[in-house]
């Protein structure tokens, strides 16, 4: 292997020890204290790497090493280093670290790449602090919404005093930083958080697209009654109706899906939630996903469907909001074909494969081509402490974004 795997593996470790939690978890809440601790030891490797770093008004840690050709878009790596409350070591550090990695590599073997390179450690993805996540690359880009700053965490903390607590003094002013034409390729590895490479034995892959989700909140309202005294065929049950329509939700997602295709009910609210009650009243959660954006539509139309002719067969009124809808985005075919010439020279024969989590990617995918690589994660856990990967399969990992990065930054 080209990359210093003893190096990585420390920076792994030391970085697995703040925030720790148990034996195995790491809690580093967005803008935290544990949070900034990272940052100031991520920042010195990025300096020996040879990267100089600035921290951004967003609180994204930015290293930056000149290329030859001070001209040329520049080619951007990078994830995140903030973790969920009960997270785990590997989500988001591996290509956070991996990335330095990369870097301090070519630094070792004397290349001073065409193009400039920056890897970028963005702020808060994670979200669950202010309960809105990839604020740092949601910045870069310019997309950050109204009152973001004004977000309050459970201690009733805003946003603005979370950064300015962390150091920084926040400037929405900078956004967006990048625009299209820019940044020539943005590269991050990532563990997979799901049990597709365990399933195919295989430690890496390479991601195709990240699917997009379309979330719905479905409200069924029927009528409350004694559970005791209104006879069945009289009834208007609103959670009989929720159950099937998730039953033939599920049916459809599976026999009519994709490969891809995935669906979820999540959630879900009965009032007036008590055993001798009729359900008059519930609301449930509706997660549907694919990469292939016909397929979705046609998916959706028909679980309209099943949701008109429930409540009409069990006489409830129904309504429908739409919480998100996000398109999926395609990994640019030629970053995964630069991947797939380095991963056969390297004998991984990694498959390609599509993500379903989102990630700081999809959001720079709106100004840059886009790749990712994920890594094997055990059982697919992540977002938890749990969540484990083989030293071994990170290191391919980093040794593949390694060679597709020197590829892209030499052209
Ligand atoms: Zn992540």
């Amino acid at each position: 292997m080209k990359i210093n795997q003893k190096r990585f593996q420390e920076h792994i470790e030391t970085l697995a020890k703040i925030g720790k939690i148990g034996e195995t978890g790491v809690c580093r809440l967005a803008h935290s204290k544990e949070d900034r601790e990272a940052v100031d030891v991520v920042r010195l490797w990025m300096e020996e790497a040879g990267l100089d770093t600035h921290i951004d008004g967003f609180g994204n840690l930015v290293g930056r090493i000149e290329g030859k050709e001070k001209d040329k878009p520049i080619l951007m790596l990078g994830s995140h280093i903030d973790s969920q409350p009960y997270g785990g070591r590997y989500d988001g550090t591996l290509g956070a670290l991996g990335a330095i990695e990369v870097v301090h590599t070519m630094k070792e073997e004397g290349i001073t790449p065409n193009r400039s390179i920056e890897v970028i450690c963005f702020a808060d993805e994670e979200g669950s602090r202010f309960n809105k996540g990839v604020f740092g690359v949601r910045g870069i880009i310019g997309q950050l919404e109204e009152g973001e700053l004004e977000r309050k965490d459970k201690n009733g903390v805003t946003r603005l005093e979370a950064l300015r607590e962390f150091g920084v003094e926040p400037d929405l002013s900078q956004s967006p930083v990048y625009k299209p034409g820019d940044i020539e390729a943005f590269l991050e590895l990532h563990i997979e958080q799901g049990p597709v490479l365990e399933s195919q034995d295989k430690p890496v892959g390479i991601v195709s697209a990240i699917s997009g989700p379309i979330w719905l909140t479905v409200t069924l309202e029927g009528f409350a009654g004694h559970a005791g005294s209104v006879p069945m065929n009289l009834r208007q049950d609103a959670f009989l109706g929720a159950s099937i329509i998730t039953k033939e939700f599920n049916e459809l997602v599976r026999n009519e899906g994709t490969p891809n295709t995935v669906g979820t009910v999540g959630s879900v609210q009965t009032f007036p939630n008590s055993r001798n009650i009729i359900p008059e009243k519930v609301e449930f959660t509706i997660d549907l996903r694919d990469i292939d954006l016909d397929a979705r539509t046609k998916l959706e139309k028909k679980l309209y469907e099943i949701i008109e002719r429930t409540s009409k067969e069990l006489n409830l009124e129904y309504s429908i909001s739409e919480d998100t809808r996000s398109d999926p985005r395609y990994c640019a075919d030629w970053i995964k074909d630069i991947m797939k010439t380095e991963d056969e020279q390297l004998g991984y024969d990694s498959p390609t494969l599509m993500s379903g989590p989102f990630h700081d990617a999809l959001f720079m995918s709106y100004i840059s081509d886009y790749g990712m690589i994920f890594v094997r994660c055990e059982k697919g856990i992540s977002h938890n402490p749990l969540e484990f990967a083989e030293m071994e399969d990170m290191e391919k990992g980093v040794e593949l974004l390694y060679h597709t990065a020197m590829n892209i930054a030499q052209s």
